[in-house]
C-alpha cells in the first residue's frame, strides 16, 4: 500500500445521489462499500463530510440570513450527514468497523469531542472516525477542514471524492471543449489558473504542509482502493516536478 492512513473528503452530494438535496439510500451504500473495501484491506480512514445536501452559508443572502449564522446552519448539516454515515457504516460492516463521530461544535450527547490525540489513538486501533461540524467556525466550507484534520491526524494522503469530475482540467470540460485534464500538477498553479474545484484556503493550507490531493470520480468503484494501492488515478495535486496535462 502507498497511503496507510487517509482523510476521505466526501460533499454532501455523495449523500444525496442523483438529487440535489437529501439522503439517497443507494448512495449511502456505495459510500459504505468504499469505505469497507479500504478498511478491510488495514487502511486507516478518517471522513470530513460536507452539509451542501442539507445547507450551504452561501445560500444565506437569499434567505435573508448573515452569513455567520448561515455557516452556522451548514456546520449544523455536517453533523447530521455524520452521524447517517457512522450508522450506515456501522450497519453494512455488521458491526465490525467501529466508527467514531467527533464533532468540532459541542453535540455531547450523540459525538464525541474533537480530540486531536484521541483522533489519532482511535485511528491506531482501526476505528473510522468522522469530522463532524467543520472547523466549527463559519466563512469556509468543508474543503478547509478536510486539509487541517488530515495535516493535523498526520494522514499521508487527503483523498477528494468528486461526483461529477474524473479531476482537473484547465477549464470547465462542460463548457469548453478544448479543456485539458491534469494528470498531475502543483498546487500552485490551481490558485495562479484560479481554478475553482477546491477552495484555495484549503489548497493553500495543504500546500504549506505538503499534503498530497488527490481528486478523482467516487461514483467509479474501486478508485479509492487504487490509489490507496499506488495508482494514479485522477489528478494528483503534490509539489513533485512539473504539471503533467493528458
Ligand atoms: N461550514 C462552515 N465552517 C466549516 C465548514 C463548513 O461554516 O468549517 C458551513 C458552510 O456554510 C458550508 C456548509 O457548512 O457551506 C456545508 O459544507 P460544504 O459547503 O463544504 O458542503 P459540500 O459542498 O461539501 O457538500
Amino acid at each position: 500500500m502507498r497511503y496507510q492512513r487517509v482523510l476521505i473528503k466526501l460533499s454532501g452530494q455523495a449523500i444525496s445521489g442523483k438529487q440535489d438535496f437529501g439522503f439517497d439510500p443507494e448512495a449511502l451504500e456505495h459510500i459504505a462499500e468504499e469505505v469497507l473495501s479500504l478498511h478491510a484491506q488495514g487502511i486507516q480512514i478518517s471522513i470530513v463530510i460536507g452539509g451542501g445536501n442539507i445547507f450551504r452559508g452561501n445560500l444565506g443572502a437569499q434567505w435573508g440570513l448573515e452569513r455567520a449564522e448561515a455557516d452556522n446552519i451548514g456546520m449544523m448539516g455536517t453533523i447530521v450527514n455524520s452521524l447517517m454515515l457512522r450508522g450506515v457504516l456501522t450497519s453494512h460492516s455488521k458491526g465490525q468497523a467501529e466508527v467514531r463521530v467527533m464533532s468540532a461544535i459541542p453535540v455531547n450527547t450523540v459525538a464525541e469531542p474533537f480530540i486531536r490525540l484521541r483522533a489519532i489513538h482511535h485511528l491506531e486501533q482501526g476505528y473510522i472516525v468522522i469530522f463532524a461540524g467543520g472547523t466549527g467556525n463559519p466563512y469556509v466550507t468543508t474543503d478547509y477542514p478536510a486539509a487541517q484534520r488530515a495535516i493535523e491526524t498526520r494522514s499521508d494522503a487527503l483523498l477528494f471524492a468528486k461526483n461529477r469530475a474524473r479531476g482537473i482540467f484547465t477549464a470547465d470540460p462542460q463548457k469548453d471543449p478544448a479543456a485539458r485534464f491534469y494528470h498531475r500538477m502543483r498546487y500552485n498553479t490551481i490558485l495562479r489558473q484560479n481554478l475553482s474545484i477546491v477552495d484555495h484556503s484549503s489548497i493553500i493550507l495543504a500546500r504549506d504542509h505538503q499534503m498530497p490531493l488527490h481528486l478523482f470520480n467516487f461514483t467509479e468503484r474501486g478508485t479509492m482502493l487504487r490509489i490507496c494501492q499506488g495508482e494514479d488515478v485522477g489528478t494528483l495535486v503534490a509539489d513533485v516536478g512539473e504539471d503533467v496535462l493528458e
